[in-house]
């Protein structure tokens, strides 16, 4: 049976797991490492780089390498979080032709989507080469306080990356599937998840028989372990503003190396009180002289420059137990999920606030992936005996006359499900109506994120409120919107897609898909030359110094002239198919080259 891979698209590392022998497992990358950095480059050359890779070079090449891409998924160009991201990234961010997002690199505009399918490819890419064998199914984790146009955005990224996206589930119900699979718990636990961009608190019912409830969910899509990065950040340029009247933001170079070291720094914290921040040459002073930034901070001012941000994680956990209407003492398992989970005043204000020491039993960085993994297997076998119910994080609603936002499904609803409503035309012979669908919590319509805007055209002409349209409106498991009208009186039926403004179109996505395709045809063969190439060069380096050795012991016969004749040729012939980066061929001169290593080593040794 095919294997379908579960996915855990993180802000900062992405991770990739699957079940195997009825276990989950994450697979490693080829570097041995467990998660990959969410991170797209693209070099000088043009060549482009994921994960680690990109990871390495993000200093010398900051203003066309690419983090938290997953902060901008699914958004639009006029929000604060794309203002904030334009404000404050090395890399460039433009306006989209749908006022959407693009981003720059090289010259050449990417959507966001279409980045975040590279990261999704590379994790394909991680699998099939541990399980030898194409992989196209798989299950991709999203925030559960993501809203349809970000679960929307997030599915055309697998799309384009080659993958069907079987099921979106939330990132915290799978870490609570991973925490429960297969140990028969029946427990009310929270699932607190802070990673790299974005906070999670969902509380779930784990009942008998691998039955996961989850009974309400709240968040914040744009708080994460980036916006302490960016206090830390913060507190460095202003100090050096004072030091120096220097702004350190104007230089791209510059700004990425703050934010690593920041990064660094924060992540050492939660190990010692107290670490160096030491960047030397971090900037010219204008008069030909370097700057170098260098300052203590300690565990106490992290906590200080953070403070506010882990109070706002609190208060969503307080308003996620109002919702679910339960006390904290009834919460009997609280599980830490997310990188940020490591720092010692998260974990203290988390067990201040629940009052009850939090599990650690979950790998923070897996447990998602893991999550995502055995809902992927749960999915393709019917024996599997789970059940999962999610709910939908937002209101879903429609816009009404005086900027009113009228719910039809309120937030914390399981799904799948449906609502319908009944619209009647308000003037004579009204051929059309006009329905703007809306995700949020706020009464005030636009206030709300805007999902899309269908209009319902070719209405029987009648007196006015004569005609009655039934609309429905529906979430599926991914927690994705889709709306059907139906004429009542004619049975006459239309499936409306709300496309999001700011989405991709299907051409724009098909287009993508083309291009992701030889993007990774490139990708492996240039993978597979590099290898190449590097086995040859081995073998022409020790041929090469074996030859004066070699020389000198058979020069005195015919034989051993021609045997030194032939050996310069298939190195020269080697060295020409490397030139020419000719995999073929390359791999054609491998075996001349072996035969001749073989034989100046057996003359070597023999005298
Ligand atoms: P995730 O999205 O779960 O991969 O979480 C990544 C976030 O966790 C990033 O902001 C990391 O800087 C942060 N992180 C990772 N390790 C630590 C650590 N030891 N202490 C504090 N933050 C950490």
């Amino acid at each position: 049976m095919e294997k379908v891979i579960g996915i855990d698209l993180g802000t900062t590392n992405s991770c990739v797991a699957i079940v195997e022998n009825g276990s989950p497992v994450v697979i490693p990358n080829r570097g041995g490492y467990k998660t990959t950095p969410s991170m797209v480059a693209v070099t000088e050359a043009g060549k482009r780089l994921v994960g680690h890779i990109a990871k390495r070079q993000a200093i010398t090449n900051a203003e066309n390498t690419v983090y938290a891409a997953k902060r901008l998924i699914g958004r639009k160009w006029n929000s604060p979080q794309v203002k904030n991201a334009v404000a404050t990234s090395s890399y460039r961010i433009v306006e989209g032709p749908h006022a959407d997002v693009r981003i720059v690199l090289r010259d050449k505009e990417f959507s966001v989507p279409e980045i975040s399918a590279m990261v999704l490819q590379e994790m394909k890419v991680i699998a099939e080469d541990y399980l030898g064998e194409p992989v196209s199914k798989a299950v991709v984790t999203v925030p559960a306080y993501f809203n349809d146009n970000q679960r929307q955005a997030t599915k055309d990224a697998g799309e384009i990356a080659g993958l069907d996206v079987i099921r979106i589930i939330n990132e915290p119900t799978a870490a609570a599937l991973s925490y429960g699979f297969g140990r028969n718990v029946e427990k009310t636990v929270a699932v607190y998840d802070f990673g790299g961009g974005t906070f999670d608190i969902s509380i779930l019912e784990i009942g008998a028989h691998g039955v996961f409830k989850v009974v309400a969910t709240a968040g914040d899509t744009f708080l994460g372990g980036e916006d302490v990065d960016a206090r830390i950040i913060d507190w460095l340029v202003s100090g050096f503003k004072d030091e120096h009247t220097i702004d350190l933001r104007q230089d791209r170079m510059a700004l990425q190396r703050l934010k690593d070291a920041a990064e660094k720094a924060k992540c050492e914290l939660s190990g010692v009180k107290e670490t160096e921040i030491n960047l030397p040459f971090i900037i010219s002073s204008g008069r030909n002289e370097a700057l170098h930034l260098q300052r203590q901070l300690t565990r106490q001012t992290l906590e200080e420059l953070s403070v506010d941000l882990i109070e706002r994680t609190i208060d969503i956990c307080k308003q996620t137990l109002d919702d679910a209407k339960l006390d904290k003492d009834e919460i009997e398992e609280v599980i830490l999920v997310g990188g940020m989970t490591r720092m010692p005043k998260i974990q203290e204000a988390v067990q201040g606030f629940f009052e009850r020491e939090p599990c650690k039993g979950v790998h923070p960085d897996e447990v998602v992936a893991l999550g995502a993994g055995i809902q992927g297997a749960a999915l393709i076998d019917d024996k599997q005996e789970m059940i999962l119910l999610d709910v939908t994080p937002h209101a879903l609603g429609i816009m009404t006359f005086g900027n009113v936002f009228e719910e039809l499904i309120p937030a914390n609803t399981t799904v799948p499900t449906h609502r319908q409503k009944i619209f009647t035309t308000s003037r004579d012979n009204q051929t059309a109506v006009k329905i703007i669908v809306m995700q949020g919590d706020s009464q005030k319509a636009d206030e709300n994120e805007l999902l899309g805007e269908f209009i319902l055209s070719g209405i029987r002409r009648a007196a006015k409120g004569q005609v009655e349209i039934e609309v429905t409106f529906e979430i599926n498991a991914d927690g994705i919107v889709s709306v059907r009208a139906k004429d009542l009186e004619t049975g006459l039926e239309q499936s409306i897609q709300v496309t999001a403004t700011s989405g991709l179109t299907r051409d724009e996505i098909k287009a993508m898909v083309d291009n992701a395709k030889d993007d990774l045809l490139d990708r492996r063969s240039s993978d597979e030359i590099e290898a190449a190439k590097q086995e040859a060069q081995k073998l022409i380096a020790d041929i090469e110094k074996l030859f004066p050795q070699v020389q000198q012991i058979v020069a005195s016969s015919d034989f051993g002239r021609e045997a030194i004749d032939k050996a310069k040729a298939v190195v020269e012939k080697a060295k020409q198919a490397i030139d020419r980066k000719d995999l073929a061929a390359i791999k054609e001169q491998i075996e001349g080259l072996s035969r001749t290593q073989r034989m100046f080593k057996g003359v070597v040794a023999k005298t």
